[in-house]
Formats: C-alpha cells, sequence, structure tokens
C-alpha cells in the first residue's frame, strides 16, 4: 500500500506545476490497462482496496454516486416492465440443509463458498452460508406464495451483496469476494412458454440498460458444459473490454425451466384444476457494469463518464484575475443556480486552487462538460464550454446556453456509445480456419466466431491448442430460435472434427 500512499506525498504534488504535466500519474492505457483500471478506481475516488480482506473493497463517495445512478437506471426499467418487477429482499444467511437441497448448485458453488459456523462461541447446529447466489434462499419462501396459476407470473429482483471464495486472482470490480452490488432477478410462471417469453424481456432489459450506459455487448448462448447449474441453458451478455480484448461477463439469463421447482417444491394449480410445478427463469448483473463504464470510456487523461451516470454533469470552473474575482464569483454562482434550476446536475469549483488543478480534477474523474467563466466571457455575454471526449472549446452565448448544454449532454452520451461500439465491432472476427482464427485470440486481438459440432470433447481439444482459450458459446441464437428462423449455415465443417455443422461459435480469452 506503499506504493499509492507515496504517491499522495505533498511533495510531489508541489514539484509538479507546469499545467499539462500536474500530477497525471497514471499508467498508459493502451500499453498497461490493468495497472490503469487499478489506479483509475483508486485516484477517481470511486473505490478502495486497501482494506484489510482480499477481494473486499470500500465505495468511495465518488463512485457510491456512479453506482447510484447505475442501479437507478436498472430499477427503473425492472420497476416498469408491463407486469412489473417487485423489488424485494432476503436474509443474507442461508441454512446448509436448505443451501445442500439444489445438488447441481452445490456442485456449482461448494468450492467458492464462506461459511458461518458459530454463533458467538457457540458452534452451530446447522452450519449457515454467505449466499453466493440467491435461489435457495428465495425459493422455500416463493414456495409458501405461490397457490394458484392467478398468482402467476410472479417476478421479483433483489440488489444485494453476494460472497464467493475467489480462489483466483482478484481483480477491482471484476473478479472480488464480496460482490457488493448483485441484482438477481427471478420469475416464475405457468409454462415452458412463458418462459421464453421471459427471457425475451429479460434481453430486451440487459440491452437497455447497457445502451443506456454507453457499453457495447454480444449476446451468446453458453455452452451446455458453461450453464448455470441447474439451468436448462444460459444466455450471456459479454463486453469484450478494449485494450486487453477479452471477454467479460457482464450479465446473465438463465432458463431454470422446473428444476428448482421440483426441489423446492413451488407447484400451484392450473386453470383446469391439476397440479404443477412453476416454470423459472433467472438474471443477474453485478458492479462488472461499472467496470465496464470505466474500461470502455477512459483515456490517458482518466474517465468519460456517459451523462446517464455521471455525477456531476457540469463543472462551472471561475477564470480568476486580480480586481475581478468579486465580479467573476457572482456570475459564477449566479449560473450555477440558473442551470441547478434547469435541472442540471452541476458544481461550481469555488476551491481555492490553481485552474489547472481544477481541470485536471475533473477531467479525471470524467465530468462530461466544464464551463468556465472569467472577466472577458462576463464582458461578451457568453460561457466557456469544453467537453471532456473531444478537444477544443466552444464559446456559447450565454442567452443559447441553455438549450446548448442540453443538446451537448445528449450528444456526449450518443458519441461515447458510438465510438465504444465501433471499436468493439473491430474485435469480432468469422473465419473457416481455425489456425487463422488461433492466431487471432493468440495475438490478443479480440473473439473469433468458428464453425463447430458443439461437442464438449471437441472443444477441449481446441482450447487445449491456446492458454486461456475458452469457448464462449452460440452467437444470438436464442432470438433466432424465439423468431423460429434459425438460419442455418451452408457447407461449414466443425474445426476439429470436420464432420459438417450448421454454427458458428465464439471462442476468445475471457476474464
Ligand atoms: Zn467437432
Amino acid at each position: 500500500m506503499s506504493k499509492k500512499t507515496a504517491k499522495k506525498t505533498p511533495k510531489k504534488v508541489a514539484k509538479k506545476t507546469s499545467k499539462s504535466k500536474i500530477q497525471n500519474t497514471l499508467p498508459d492505457i493502451e500499453t498497461n490497462f490493468g495497472e490503469w483500471f487499478n489506479e483509475i478506481l483508486f485516484q477517481a475516488d470511486i473505490i478502495d482496496y486497501r482494506y484489510n480482506l482480499k477481494g473486499c473493497g470500500v465505495w468511495k463517495g465518488y463512485g457510491f454516486k456512479i453506482r447510484r445512478k447505475y442501479l437507478e437506471i436498472m430499477r427503473d426499467l425492472l420497476d416498469n416492465t408491463p407486469i412489473p418487477h417487485e423489488e424485494m429482499l432476503f436474509p443474507l444467511l442461508i441454512p446448509e440443509d436448505q443451501f445442500m437441497k439444489e445438488k447441481e448448485t452445490v456442485k456449482g458453488f461448494e468450492s467458492e463458498v464462506y461459511w458461518v459456523t458459530h454463533g458467538g462461541l457457540t458452534p452451530l447446529d446447522v452450519k449457515l452460508c454467505l449466499r453466493p447466489t440467491s435461489e435457495t434462499a428465495m425459493y422455500p419462501m416463493v414456495a409458501k406464495w405461490i397457490r394458484s396459476h392467478q398468482d402467476l407470473p410472479l417476478k421479483t429482483y433483489q440488489i444485494a451483496n453476494m460472497f464467493r471464495f475467489e480462489g483466483k486472482n482478484t481483480r477491482p470490480l471484476i473478479r472480488v469476494r464480496e460482490i457488493t452490488t448483485f441484482k438477481e432477478a427471478h420469475t416464475y410462471h405457468e409454462s415452458k412458454e412463458d418462459c421464453s417469453e421471459q427471457i425475451r424481456e429479460a434481453v430486451e432489459i440487459y440491452k437497455d440498460i447497457f445502451d443506456s450506459l454507453g457499453v457495447p455487448y454480444l449476446i451468446t448462448q453458453r455452452p451446455k458444459w458453461d450453464t448455470f447449474p441447474g439451468a436448462d441453458y444460459t444466455i450471456a451478455f459479454d463486453s469484450i473490454l478494449p485494450h486487453t480484448n477479452k471477454a467479460l461477463q457482464n450479465g446473465t439469463i438463465h432458463n431454470l425451466g422446473q428444476t428448482f421447482s421440483k426441489t423446492f417444491d413451488i407447484k400451484f394449480e392450473t386453470a383446469d384444476g391439476n397440479q404443477d410445478y412453476v416454470y423459472q427463469t433467472c438474471y443477474g448483473i453485478s458492479e462488472r457494469g461499472i467496470a465496464s463504464i470505466v474500461a470502455f470510456h477512459g483515456d490517458n487523461f482518466g474517465l468519460k463518464l456517459p451523462p446517464t451516470v455521471a455525477p456531476i454533469e457540469i463543472v462551472i470552473v471561475p477564470i480568476l484575475f486580480k480586481n475581478k474575482e468579486d465580479d467573476v464569483m457572482k456570475v459564477c454562482n449566479d449560473y450555477y443556480k440558473k442551470l441547478k434550476k434547469e435541472g442540471f446536475k452541476v458544481r461550481l469549483d469555488t476551491r481555492k486552487m490553481s485552474t489547472g488543478r481544477k481541470y485536471f480534477h475533473w477531467e479525471l474523474r470524467g465530468v462530461p462538460i466544464r464551463v468556465e467563466i472569467g472577466p472577458k466571457d462576463i464582458e461578451k455575454n457568453q460561457i466557456a464550454v469544453v467537453r471532456r471526449d473531444v478537444k477544443g472549446k466552444n464559446f456559447i452565448p450565454n442567452d443559447e446556453s441553455i438549450k446548448y448544454l442540453s443538446n451537448l449532454l445528449e450528444d456526449i452520451q450518443q458519441s461515447l456509445h458510438k465510438s465504444a461500439k465501433k471499436r468493439h465491432d473491430e474485435l469480432i472476427f468469422r473465419t473457416n480456419d481455425l489456425e487463422e482464427a488461433i492466431d487471432f485470440v493468440d495475438k490478443n486481438k479480440g473473439i473469433v466466431e468458428i464453425p463447430f459440432c458443439g461437442e464438449e470433447e471437441c472443444a477441449e481439444s481446441i482450447e487445449k491448442r491456446l492458454d486461456g482459450l475458452k469457448f464462449l458459446g452460440i452467437p444470438d441464437r436464442y432470438l433466432l430460435v424465439l423468431n423460429k428462423r434459425v438460419k442455418k449455415e451452408k457447407d461449414i465443417f466443425c474445426s476439429h472434427c470436420m464432420k459438417p455443422v450448421t454454427q458458428y461459435w465464439r471462442i476468445g480469452k475471457s476474464y
């Protein structure tokens, strides 16, 4: 930890006075993304991992506000589906016998579960696990709530923390032991078809969430061997992070069928008076969404926050000159109040430090727009506007400025999304030549689509060819299936066993 504190010593700050070089201690994003990522989370007051427990961090003020915006987007979408999702909150502790009931889940999580064995000094009769996911906490309760088909569909979600004992190296926001921000939705239906419909709704919700964040994604059906324990199938949202070009699983959607309802006895009376087990789906996303915002919209100067999640949309920096301080401050104050009244999330920076340092401070934190007001601007009845994502300064007449700023925020939102998407698209490559595919992945150029038979043994043989190579699954197939127009490819052969096949599969490196 001494390394980080060393950077903060006053001596170093005092040394660096030149405007362009003020305090910028971020590693180069292109050549050293991992370090850049850790540093920006720390320097921009997003999350501090110096807590004395591996894989656990502290959300700081600025990060907490970004997290809050992220959750607002999520809640708004889930609360407002035609049949709304009801937000609930279940206990963190799950009794061992209840957790062990669903064998597949146990198998999937046994190496990752934290156990509570004592209450004070007394050993517990039944050990308690800290939820690694909440199916086994929720379903016994839901079994008490659902009686008839009239209770269906039931759509619920919770946003809570989860604990997973990650053996691999932990990584801020991406691989942690306390997942602080896990949104898990659980839905209950009368039929298989209703479940499929729900999967479609979930996909649309996730698309809306990631689009709002300006985060590009691929939708992939996971291989059988990488499906959520107990689920019929799993659909994943993967984002290929820039600079490393590795896939980050950003969200998953599971069709659980009747596996869990049979285990936990979630039955209902059907319309014709019979008993049946409910059909279920569940879908989750975590703080990895915030990791993606940081990764996709950063540069060597810091963050570039999309306005949808920016705690501050506009910062006003007064340009002070001798004997004009009071005039400038008055105009800045009035303008601040005006913007606030118009509903902008605005901050007036009145701190006693150089303007250069102020610029640096807000650039690092990714504030989308900086407004500068100095004596000359007051004379000309204008403001100077600088956007974070594109270089340059514009002078805007005061009476046109509200509309201008409002349009500019919209423009920044779209242009951040567009440029992230353009870059993301370039990282996906399709080829029938396995050697070419492996070379592409080996050179960290992104994700490749190859013809493949779907057999696990074949996948293993291919994965062995390259360290870290992984089968992500089938591109977008679920949508085609749901729309009943599966497009069959012609004259393609599995990259390993050479059997004629109909589909391409995605392979690549992932987090
Ligand atoms: Zn094969």
